[in-house]
Parts: C-alpha cells; sequence; structure tokens
C-alpha cells in the first residue's frame, strides 16, 4: 500500500526536524525520515556543546513548538566583546563592544545547549498531528516531474516535494548532481565547557588569534555548575589534535593564556570535542521536486555562530513560500525559495570567510589595518548598530 504525503524530508536534525513541526502545524502531511535512532526521551548529561541562536531564529522554534519545550533555560546574550589578539596576550585592550541596549530591548540571541534542542525536537517528533516519523531508517527516493515515490523499508510512499536536509554530506544533492564548492580552512574547533568562578553577565567573547578565533559563550547555569560557559577554540588542525589530546591542566593553562582573568578561576565541565572546519555551498537549491535546507545547501565557519542560524532561516523561508500552496513541489515555489535564501546565505559565507582570514595573520599591515577598522566601527555607531542587527538576524 503507498501512502500520500504532501512533503517527506530526509534528515531529522535540527534544521529538518523544526521544519517538519513547523510543516505539519500548519496542516501539510509530513513524512520524516531519519537514519538515527530519535529516542523520544533522551535526556544526555551535560557535555558542553551549545548553539548561538540568534534572534530571528526564534520564530520558526516558536511555529514548530519546541522553544517553549526546551527543558534547560536558554541563555540570553546581552553583550558581545569583539577583540583582536596576540597569542599569549589576555583580550584586551578591547577594541569593540556591542550592548543589546543600542539596538532596543530584545537580547542579540540566547546560547542554548544542543542536547536541550535534540530533546525538545525528539519528544515533538514522536507525538506531533499530521507528521510520520520513520527512524532509524533510510528511503529510496526517485523523483519525476509528476511526484516524489520513496521507500522506506517495506513501506512506499509518495509526495510532492522532497526536502534534502541531511547535512553536510547530502546524498539527495549528490544524486541531483548539483555542484558544491568547498573551501577548506585547514582550522579546527576544539569544543568544551568550563566552570568558572565569577559570573559571565551573558556577555559573549570572540577573541581573534593567528590561529583562529576563541569564542567564550555565556550558559545558563546547572546546580553543579553555577557559573559555565561554553568555549569554542580554533586552531590550526595539528595544533587542535595536541590540544585535545592533552592532560587537563596544560589544557586549561592554555585556555587561561588566551581568555586571560576575566572569569576568575576555571574548570573544565564535561568533555571536549573535536570538529575540524570548512566551508561549502550548493550551486542551486532546488531541482525536480527536491529543495536543499540546512547544511545541505550551506555550511559556513562556525566564527560568528550563524551556521544553524542560517538553517532556521531557511526553514521559516520556505514554510511561509509553501503555505496553502496547492503543489508544493510546483517550479515557481522552489525558484522563489532559491531567490530568497542563496544569495543572503552566500553573502553571510562570504563575510565569514573574509573575517576569518583577515584576522588569521599576524602580518603587520593587516594587524595595523584591522584594529584601525576595529576602531573606526566602535566610534560609528550607526554601522555598530547594522553589525548588531544582522548578528540578530534582522
Ligand atoms: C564547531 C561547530 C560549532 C557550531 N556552532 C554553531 C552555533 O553556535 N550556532 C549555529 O547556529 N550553528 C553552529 N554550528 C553549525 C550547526 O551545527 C549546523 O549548521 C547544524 O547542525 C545544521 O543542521 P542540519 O539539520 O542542517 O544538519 P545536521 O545537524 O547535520 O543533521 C542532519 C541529519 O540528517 C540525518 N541524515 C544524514 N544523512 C541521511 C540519510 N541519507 N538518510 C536519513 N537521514 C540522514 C542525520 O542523521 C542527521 O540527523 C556549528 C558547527 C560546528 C562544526
Amino acid at each position: 500500500m503507498t501512502t500520500t504525503h504532501d512533503i517527506a524530508i530526509i534528515g531529522a536534525g535540527p534544521v529538518g526536524g523544526t521544519l517538519a513541526l513547523a510543516l505539519a502545524a500548519r496542516g501539510q502531511r509530513v513524512l520524516l525520515v531519519d537514519r538515527a535512532d530519535l529516542t523520544p526521551m533522551e535526556d544526555e548529561a551535560f557535555d558542553g556543546r551549545a548553539y548561538a541562536i540568534a534572534a530571528g531564529s526564534k520564530v520558526v522554534m516558536e511555529w514548530a513548538g519546541i522553544w517553549d519545550e526546551l527543558p534547560y533555560a536558554p541563555c540570553p546574550i546581552l553583550d558581545i566583546d569583539v577583540t583582536d589578539g596576540k597569542l599569549g596576550r589576555a583580550p584586551s585592550p578591547l577594541k569593540l563592544h556591542f550592548d543589546h541596549r543600542d539596538v532596543g530591548e530584545d537580547p542579540f540571541g540566547w546560547i542554548i545547549e544542543a542536547r536541550s534542542i535534540r530533546i525538545a525536537l525528539n519528544q515533538a517528533l514522536h507525538t506531533a498531528p499530521n507528521l510520520t516519523l520513520r527512524a532509524p531508517a533510510e528511503a529510496l527516493v526517485e523523483r519525476s516531474d509528476a511526484q516524489v515515490r520513496l521507500r522506506v523499508g517495506e513501506e512506499e510512499f509518495t509526495a510532492k516535494l522532497v526536502v534534502a536536509a541531511e547535512g553536510r554530506k547530502s546524498a539527495l544533492r549528490e544524486q541531483a548532481r548539483i555542484g558544491l564548492t568547498r573551501l577548506p580552512y585547514h582550522q579546527t574547533g576544539v569544543i568544551f565547557a568550563i566552570a568558572h568562578e565569577r559570573p559571565h553577565n551573558n556577555v559573549a567573547l570572540e577573541h581573534f588569534l593567528p590561529g583562529g578565533p576563541f569564542a567564550v559563550l555565556p550558559m545558563t547555569g546547572t546546580a553543579e555548575h553555577p557559573n559555565v560557559s561554553a568555549i569554542v577554540f580554533t586552531e590550526r588542525d595539528a595544533a587542535a589534535q595536541k590540544l585535545y589530546a592533552m592532560p587537563d591542566e596544560p589544557f586549561l593553562a592554555e585556555v587561561e593564556k588566551r581568555l586571560g582573568n576575566r572569569l576568575g578561576r576555571i574548570a573544565l565541565a564535561g568533555r571536549r570535542w573535536l570538529y575540524p572546519l570548512s566551508a561549502q555551498y550548493a550551486a542551486r537549491y532546488y531541482d525536480t521536486r527536491l529543495v536543499l535546507v540546512g547544511d545541505a545547501a550551506h555550511g559556513v565557519h562556525p566564527i560568528a555562530g550563524q551556521g544553524l542560524n542560517l538553517g532556521f532561516q531557511d526553514a521559516e523561508a520556505l514554510v511561509r513560500i509553501l503555505d496553502g500552496a496547492e503543489d508544493p513541489g510546483a517550479p515557481a515555489l522552489l525558484a522563489r525559495y532559491q531567490a530568497a535564501r542563496r544569495p543572503i546565505n552566500l553573502a553571510m559565507l562570504m563575510g565569514m570567510d573574509t573575517l576569518d582570514r583577515l584576522f588569521s595573520t599576524n602580518f603587520p599591515p593587516i594587524r595595523l589595518a584591522r584594529d584601525l577598522g576595529l576602531a573606526a566601527v566602535e566610534r560609528l555607531p550607526g554601522l555598530k548598530k547594522r553589525f548588531m542587527r544582522a548578528a540578530m538576524g534582522r
């Protein structure tokens, strides 16, 4: 027996899962397939991984009904410090300070634990009306001008549109022969959390160093660790591997070299994670009855924590464009989605790339130019506000 749906989504990561819930909430019949086991009541221990979620990403999480279900409170980001530095020097003198009050009442965004999004999503995916979830499972997908046919194990489904949300190595993107451009960085991020003596006061820090950016993101405290922050410590590949393998004491000494004592005494909270960094972008966002969202369409440098935000904004655009559509796979709608999202995502990707290249050098004229640039932005309130609104996804 063949079951008919409006939209099939392959990949229930944060973007595919949120999109599925938001579409189903508007009455679309959605089939969602993921090869991972999405246990409904998953409650893993604190592991230190977190996302910076811009204010503009909140709306699609609300449509999906997961914002109010996050089991661990998001930590608002009220101020952002951006500093430039040399290895071994604490992040001072301060070059740029962004205060959320300069652009309104709302915070710049929130730091949300990755497990918090996962738990809220997994619970909702198992109970949402209009949503058929198959996980762990894989789908064989055949697309034609008329429809999409999917085989999942013994079951057959049809849909009018299939959404590729399988992340950076999207099989559907490859099947459709959509070109991909990769920008390797030869940098790796060491991700972890620290418990610290002094409160972070909801301030995020982006400290640019020649090896790569060092970001400190304020997190909501736990009973065990009342003051806690997530750190993305980017270094050249070999140096990052060394850091990852170091015993705790010398590793923390390396962290202190970059952090100074702005947070007082520090200790590790949870384990370390290693992420090789690269950027990539797809040549097109759609094909016959196929559309790409999230990391399947674009992967950016995590320098400004925008990767998932761009994916949430793809999901928001797609929900708006497909709302009430009789045929959600109609080429004109998919072209509208591409026109709405690809130029913005590409501009963000290129901006992050330029920032990384600009700050990953010790070449004196470039150092001088970027120091003058940071100082100039600090003195130009209009330009600062534009940066702040862009960071908030507005
Ligand atoms: C070090 C680092 C730090 C980051 N920090 C931030 C941050 O602070 N803020 C931010 O916004 N972003 C951040 N990002 C980016 C963010 O992690 C990604 O943009 C985000 O995970 C993309 O979500 P997605 O749902 O598109 O893809 P993914 O998270 O990759 O999910 C893909 C899903 O598809 C499934 N899948 C894959 N292939 C198949 C298949 N063939 N069949 C069925 N299922 C399949 C997988 O099991 C998975 O569930 C960071 C990234 C890195 C590397």
